[in-house]
């Protein structure tokens, strides 16, 4: 093995063991993430808490102390609102905000009804997949199955 080659192969070992040695984009982790009680509402486009009208496409986490949480666009957000078979308003969510924005991703979604916590999903039998949004089965294109269940 000639020496270029030698150091080649330590410099890759070097990579291996410790990664990379330039600067990476800091890590999440479950740390960074925000549980947080609170009301679904609709807000405007400059996050303003507003009545909830078939306009709407920006929605929001007020807590019990008042502060909005605004949620990021996406189909398990939209599924708190358009899902009636949660029969509540009140949610326990996951959150996380987006680098350089005032809006919040959402993680995980459980809903309180009668002061009891759940959790939801979606789920299709034949394919065993479990979603969080209403709608067809993202791999056979069947009506998927709306589940609630008691949370631990
Ligand atoms: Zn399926």
């Amino acid at each position: 093995m000639n020496y270029s080659l030698t150091r080649f192969m330590i410099v890759l070992w070097g990579f291996v063991l410790q990664g990379p040695a330039w600067p990476t984009q800091k890590t999440l982790t479950p740390a960074d993430n925000k549980v947080v009680d609170g009301t679904l509402v609709c807000l405007d486009k400059d996050l303003k808490e507003v009545a909830c009208s078939a306009k709407n496409e920006i929605y929001g986490l007020k807590a019990a102390d008042g502060q909005l949480y605004p949620l990021k666009a996406h189909e398990n957000v939209e599924a708190l609102h358009v899902e009636k078979r949660l029969r509540t308003r009140n949610f326990r969510l996951t959150l996380r905000q987006e680098p350089d924005s005032r809006l919040y991703a959402l993680v995980k979604s459980q809903f309180f009804r009668d002061g009891r916590l759940y959790d939801f999903h979606y789920f299709c039998e034949v394919c065993n997949i479990t979603t969080h949004a209403p709608g067809l089965c993202m791999c056979c294109r069947e009506e998927t199955e709306y589940r609630e269940s008691p949370a631990n």
